[in-house]
């Protein structure tokens, strides 16, 4: 007996069943370059997508990038529960906003600013973002000043180490400020406190210092360079705050250094950002920037938003984006909480230091830095005669199955070419018996071949600072 009779006038004229068009299955042929025609099953899309990636490199194996790349299951799954979150739809997620203030307020205190739970500060898509946000302020901040003082305001500029990740030569591009980088010398391949001073003057809107460096995981002197900025305001009266790049180093030198004085104990430093997705400990992509207080973030850069009925200060270049990794970071908080971090980050520590030690010990290489600040560190080939390049270890590697980059140093020290091993959450002592092992069977190889076989040409590897924008700036 059916429940609706086959004559209801409603149904009349409608007989089909209407089917969801995902539920329909046609096997077709898959255009590579071109939107297809017709639809797959999702079974075969999936298998086609999943095999194209196989041949990606093996994540565990690649000692390049800083970018975190397991995180446990229940982080996982609270990720996939929260995929479907747009972190700027504040008045439909407000537990999401709250979370992602909560992460602020614990970054601002691990910093320590002198009032966590007033500072300000973002979540955004990444470290790049957060100095664009960060350069934006400092930029904003000097152009207050100098037409207060009716001076003129048409001749930024920001003073940095050429060891500077690429982020900061796209904020001066973009944004028109000179890049007043300073270049590397000798065995000095960091900004010091001296030379920044030398660069400023009052055009200049902020020193940025790096925590810790990718070229080779060295920590730039942050307390030095505030004391030089010091001396520079009481003789020129030049009052020129620091940003603090802890992509890295802001979610390490807290738990391993704590002595170390580089954040808001400062008064000179203005703003810190970090990435989320470093050892932040988080997928990939979430950054944040913090404030020192209400001064240090011109109150004409925040837009007030009316949006779907609540009014939300932003601070961002993007509108929409995942929220899924912001609560993933608020995970991690609440799951390693500070001895949690301290654990990971000492034991990344660990089995750098000690891989860093027994490369040294394999006799072609000289190392530049240990792994003793951030767990990373680079190397280079002592002086005596090789038969190989850096280039040449690093191609033999990859055969191996590892990723280690290999690539030179930016002025003035491009004739110095090196390897860099990152050791993140997830390297343990044992994988860095194999990387010993691969790397001692390759030399062997290497020692071998007839003369070195590549050169700087050869590396595919880009950190930053030796990309180029595609049309000079004039
Ligand atoms: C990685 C890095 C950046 C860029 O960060 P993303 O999170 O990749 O956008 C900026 N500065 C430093 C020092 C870095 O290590």
């Amino acid at each position: 007996m059916p429940l609706v009779h086959p004559s209801d006038p409603d149904r009349r004229g409608r007989p089909d069943v209407s089917v969801n068009p995902l539920f329909t299955r046609e096997p077709t042929r898959i255009p590579r370059d071109r939107l297809p025609a017709d639809e797959l099953d999702p079974d075969t899309a999936y298998q086609v997508v999943h095999d194209e990636l196989m041949l990606d490199g093996n994540a565990r194996l690649n000692l390049a990038t800083f970018v975190t790349t397991w995180m446990e299951p229940a982080a996982t799954r609270l990720m996939s529960e929260a995929f479907d979150k747009n972190m700027i739809d504040k008045d439909e997620y407000p537990r999401t906003a709250e979370l992602e203030q909560r992460c602020v307020r614990m970054l601002a205190d691990l910093w320590h600013a002198a009032d966590p739970d007033t500072t300000t500060g973002c979540s955004t898509t990444g470290s790049s973002e957060a100095c664009m946000l960060a350069g934006l302020a400092l930029k904003r901040r000097w152009q207050h000043r100098r037409r207060a003082a009716g001076l003129p305001t048409d001749r930024p500029n920001l003073v940095m180490g050429v060891d500077v990740q690429v982020c900061w030569e796209k904020f001066a591009n973009y944004w028109e400020v000179e890049a007043r980088l300073v270049p590397m010398s000798g065995d000095q391949f960091h900004l010091t406190a001296e030379q920044a001073a030398a660069h400023c003057d009052e055009n200049t809107i902020g020193v940025v210092a790096i925590l810790g460096s990718t070229f080779d995981g060295g920590y730039e002197p942050v307390a030095e360079i505030c004391a030089a900025l010091d001396r520079l305001a009481d003789e020129r009266g030049w009052d020129i705050p620091v940003h603090v790049d802890g992509a890295s180093g802001a979610m390490v030198a807290p738990f391993c250094d704590p002595d170390l004085v580089w954040d808001f104990q400062l008064p000179r430093v203005a703003s810190i950002n970090t990435s989320g997705h470093k050892y932040g400990l988080v997928y990939p992509g979430v950054g944040w920037v913090v404030w020192r207080d209400a001064d240090a973030l011109p109150a004409d850069l925040v837009f007030k938003v009316n949006y779907l009925g609540g009014e939300m200060p932003t601070f961002a270049l993007n509108f929409s984006r995942p929220g899924a990794q912001v609560i993933a970071q608020y995970y991690n908080f609440l799951r390693l909480g500070v001895d949690g971090y301290r654990r990971v980050q000492l034991y990344c520590r660990e089995v750098a230091t000690a891989l860093a030690a027994r490369i040294a010990g394999l006799g072609p290489f000289r190392l530049l830095t240990d792994g003793s600040e951030l767990p990373v560190f680079a190397f280079t080939l002592t002086q005596a005669e090789h038969n190989y390049t850096v280039f040449d270890v690093s191609a033999a590697l990859r055969e191996r199955g590892w990723l280690v980059p290999a690539y030179t140093f930016p002025a003035d020290r491009q004739d110095l070419a090196v390897l860099r091993v990152v050791v993140r959450n997830g390297f343990t002592h044992d994988l860095a018996d194999l990387l010993v092992e691969a790397l001692t069977q390759a030399l062997t190889q290497l020692d071998a071949q007839p003369g070195p076989q590549r050169g700087p040409e050869t590396a595919a590897f880009s950190h930053g600072a030796a990309a180029k924008p595609l049309e000079p700036r004039e």
